[in-house]
């Protein structure tokens, strides 16, 4: 099955936020473009799914970047490019800790409250707090006061250097540097160290030596300027009004739509293979695909590039940054009643600071409808619960061990989660399970991975590839690319990856977005 009827400037291969925000930002731009997603609903690690009356969110459920005002809110703006509004629900804190050594602690919207518990808990390092938050500010700031495009763009570059000369070299600076080490220059106290870790482990899955500063700088910030919003009606709204933005500007988004190979010419990405035998033509390929699943790398043989034509340079990536682990994830719908409303949303547990980077190390709990109660039946609530787990420990199971093991890492969380929610196993009325081989063939993502995270210590951002590949007309897009996981970082990359194409095609506005 040959030849498209249609012709498209660009084809997407996949629907993540990565995917999406390009396509939108090109169609935007007046590109016609075509998405290929092979699920049967659209936002990849950033969607939802429904169930009896619920809406689940498949993974992300804290979202930064959805505020209304800088550059930085990267999901406000690529929805208002193509006409789109989400509303949302300003979240009061971004999460409760509940971490060793009776250590609990919120992180408010507000700043100065947040500072003010961590200074009553560590007084003797008020002013380590003070400069390690404040360095992140001054990240931010130079951050928020450029508007974000692709930095593989020379007169770009010159372009924002000019509007903002500061923001440029304040963040040049910071580029190479881990927030570890801004943490370290300022702050003694171990069990502050260790709170700085998971500070970066919850979103990174680093501890804060592997976490680059200009992330840190982001998320430690933007939760208080612009704060932590969701999207009503669930995560996944943001995906579903992309594609109808996308769509009303006369570009298409295809389900059930499963690449298997992009197609070369001369060393040149000319088009793609879909399972079913068809072959889509485009002069421009991105793929939303993770670069172990683009490039088939880490042994793995399902690649979308033939092994012959693989760059050098990408195997170099592979042992550069290895894959974090993927998790077993607790879909719950229980009885309203055994929930306070006075309960925070987001929950992170951990038991022992040795474990954190380890199997089960780290619980992390969302309950959306205590901002959203729109998303499950009248009287009940929505419990999201995931453990980061290794598909090495799932993957050559029998069919009886598969489930068995299901069994006890549910039950390993539910007491954990009752810790913080009591009565829950008896009050459970609907309930999913996910492992990380589930998470693999719905995801579509290599051994089920969040994301990749440096083999050893690394120069902050600077070693993680931009959206160009070696492999002419060939763009990837997504948490593999910089500046990595999370769906703001993720719209960067898009924003980003659209730019780059956007000045091949020649349809770049000359002026800077306002
Ligand atoms: C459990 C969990 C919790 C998280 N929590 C948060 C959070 O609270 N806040 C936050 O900001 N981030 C969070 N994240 C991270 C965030 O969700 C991801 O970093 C982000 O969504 C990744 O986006 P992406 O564009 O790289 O693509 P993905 O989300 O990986 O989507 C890629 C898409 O491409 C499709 N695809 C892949 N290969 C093909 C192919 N060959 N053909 C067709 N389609 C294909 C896939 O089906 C998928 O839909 C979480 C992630 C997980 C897993």
């Amino acid at each position: 099955m040959k030849s498209n009827k249609e012709t498209f400037d660009a084809i997407i291969v996949g629907s993540g936020i990565g995917g999406l925000v390009t396509a939108s930002q090109l169609a935007a731009k007046g590109a016609k473009v075509l998405v290929l997603e092979k699920y049967i609903i659209p936002g990849g690690s950033g969607g939802s799914f429904k169930r009896k009356g619920y809406t689940f969110d498949v993974g992300a459920s804290m979202i930064f970047g959805f505020g209304n005002k800088g550059y930085t809110n990267l999901l406000t703006r690529a929805l208002r490019d193509v006409n789109e509004f989400c509303e949302t629900i300003p979240d009061p804190v971004q999460l409760e800790y509940h971490l060793p050594n009776n250590f609990c602690i919120s992180v408010d919207r507000k700043y100065e409250k947040f500072i003010g518990k961590l200074i009553q808990r560590f007084p003797h390092e008020q002013e380590g707090i003070k400069k390690f938050y404040g360095t992140c500010e001054k990240v931010f700031n130079c951050l928020d006061s450029m508007p974000l495009l692709s930095i593989e763009d020379p007169s770009y570059l010159f372009k924002v250097f000019l509007k903002a000369p500061l923001s440029c070299l304040g963040l040049a600076r910071w580029l190479p540097v881990n927030a570890g080490d801004v943490a370290r220059k300022f702050i003694k106290d171990q069990e502050l160290l260790k709170f700085i870790d998971i500070e970066c482990f919850c979103w990174s899955v680093m501890p804060a030596i592997k976490t680059p500063m200009i992330n840190a700088g982001m998320v430690f910030t933007d939760r208080h300027a612009g704060g932590i919003n969701y999207p009503k009606g669930g995560v996944g709204k943001i995906a579903e009004k992309l594609v109808s933005g996308i769509e009303r500007l006369g570009s298409k988004v295809r389900y059930r739509a499963n690449v298997t190979q992009i197609l070369l010419e001369n060393e040149k990405a000319i088009g793609v293979k879909l399972s079913t035998g068809e072959e889509i033509f485009s002069d421009v390929v991105v793929s939303n695909s993770t670069r172990w699943d683009t490039f088939g790398l880490n042994g793995n043989k399902k690649g979308l590039i033939k092994s012959d034509y693989v760059p050098k340079v990408e195997y170099k990536w592979s042992k550069t940054y290895k894959p974090s682990p993927s998790f077993v994830s607790l879909h719950l719908g229980v009885s309203k009643k055994i929930i306070d409303d006075s309960l925070n949303c987001h929950h992170i547990i951990v038991d022992d600071w040795d474990e954190l980077e380890n199997e089960k190390g780290v619980i992390f709990i969302s309950i959306p409808t205590l901002l959203d109660p729109s998303l499950a039946p009248e009287g009940k609530h929505i419990i999201h619960a995931f453990t980061p787990s290794s598909i090495y420990e799932w993957d050559s199971l029998s069919r009886d061990d598969y489930l068995d093991k299901k069994q006890k890492y549910y039950l390993y969380l539910i007491k954990k989660i009752s810790n913080i929610i009591p009565n829950l196993e008896e009050n459970i009325e609907h309930k999913e399970i996910g492992t990380p081989r589930t998470h693999r063939k719905f995801l579509g993502r290599f051994e089920g991975s969040y994301g990749p995270i440096p083999n050893k210590k690394l120069l902050g951002l600077l070693p993680m590839p931009f959206n160009s590949t070696r492999i002419e007309n060939l763009f990837c897009v997504g948490d593999s690319c910089f500046p990595g996981q999370g769906l703001n970082a993720v719209a960067f990359s898009g924003y980003a990856c659209a730019h780059k194409i956007g000045s091949k095609l020649n349809i770049n506005s000359f002026k800077l977005p306002d």
